[in-house]
This record gives C-alpha cells, structure tokens and sequence, in this order.
C-alpha cells in the first residue's frame, strides 16, 4: 500500500510513510478482508460513516506539515484510524465524535492497539476543544459548507495548520489553512460535518 498507493502518488513525507506502514488498518474496519483495507478505498463503517481512502489519510497528515512535538486536533473520529495515524506523527491527539457509539468503539479499539496519546471525546466537533487549545495542527474528515468552522480556525497556534474537505456549489475540495492563508489541494468525497 505505502509503496504502491502513496509514495508513487506523491506522499513524500518519511513519518507519514511510516506512520501508514504501522498502523494496522485492517483492524479498523472488520469485516473488509485484508485485500480491500489495503486497498486506496475507502471503507463503510458503521453509522453510515465511512473511513477515508489511506491515499486521502495521508496527504491530509503531510499537509500538516508536523514535526513530531504538536497537540493536534481531529474533528470526526470515525474508526479512529486517522487518529491512530496522526498519533504517531505527533505528541498527542484530541478527536472528537458526535456518535457516541463511534467515539466507544474507536476509544477501546485504540486502546487496545496502545494508542495511549490519544484522546476521544463524544462531542461536537465544529466547536473544537477550547480547553486544550491551541492546536499544532487541525484535521476535519468531515466535509464543511462554505468554509471551515470559525471556532477552529481560532484554535489554530501561531504558524500550525488545519485541512479541511470544503463544499462549495457543489465542488468539494481539501483546503490548508496557514497563517490566514488558503490553498486549495484536491477534490475529495466526505461524508457532511454535521453543524450543532
Ligand atoms: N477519520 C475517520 C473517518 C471519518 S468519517 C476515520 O479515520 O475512520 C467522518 C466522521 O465525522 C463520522 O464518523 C461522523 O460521525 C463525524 N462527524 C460529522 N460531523 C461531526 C461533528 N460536527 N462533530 C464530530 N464528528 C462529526
């Protein structure tokens, strides 16, 4: 996967590369089959959620541009797999969820890989997590209407970096937000960042 699926395509960044070579994406989404979690799909989970295609995982972390001694925050646990893969390209993750059934699953499961600089928390993502800003980098896997929710951008720290799927007339693309700075990188698939 990481040769064929990411190095190929342009994921250049060592620690993501290792980072995707060790978590074990199997073991997020049961039921798949070895073949397809490794495939550069991505996946149902359940809620009717999905867990991104790793190719989409790991461009979102490199984007972060992170060096390995950042809090960083994810907006839509899911599986947890992005979270696991942040965890190991930082210092620590914070991931919210608004599916406490979501946020349960992927807590034990993280638990039990010994992901323990990970925290996960039931709530509601577009509002961050106030109490453990400010973040070194910020990833929504949700896609956002017009633009990223203001309350995280206020989150950011000095020169750290949130990427977020933005839906705009109908065209939805990861944007990178950067000392007030927008670039918009490639089209994507997200399920809907559920607003309140
Ligand atoms: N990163 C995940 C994939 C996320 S799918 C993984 O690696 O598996 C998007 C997730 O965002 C879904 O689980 C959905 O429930 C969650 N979500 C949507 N809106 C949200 C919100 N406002 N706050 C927190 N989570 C949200």
């Amino acid at each position: 996967m990481v040769e064929r699926h990411l190095r190929r395509r342009g994921i250049a960044d060592e620690r993501v590369l290792a980072a995707m070579a060790a978590v074990p994406r199997e073991r997020f989404c049961p039921g798949a089959g070895l073949r397809r979690a490794y495939s550069d799909r991505a996946l149902r989970i359940e809620e009717g959620q999905t867990i991104s295609q790793p190719w989409v995982v790991a461009a979102m972390t490199a984007a972060l541009g992170l060096s390995g001694r950042e809090r960083v925050l994810e907006v839509g646990t899911g599986s947890g797999y992005g979270a696991a893969v942040l965890s190991r390209c930082c210092r620590e993750v914070v991931t919210l969820e608004r599916h406490a059934l979501l946020a349960q699953r992927a807590e034990r499961l993280l638990g039990e890989l010994g992901y323990d600089n990970v925290e996960v928390r039931t709530a509601d993502g577009t509002n961050g997590a106030p109490d453990r800003a400010p973040f070194g980098g910020i990833s929504v896997t949700a896609a956002a209407e017009g633009a990223p929710p203001a309350a995280l951008v206020d989150q950011l720290a000095e020169g750290a970096a949130l990427v977020c799927p933005v839906r705009r007339n109908g065209d939805e693309r990861l944007i990178l937000l950067r000392d007030g700075l927008e670039e918009a990188l490639v089209p994507v698939r997200f399920v809907p960042l559920v607003e309140g």
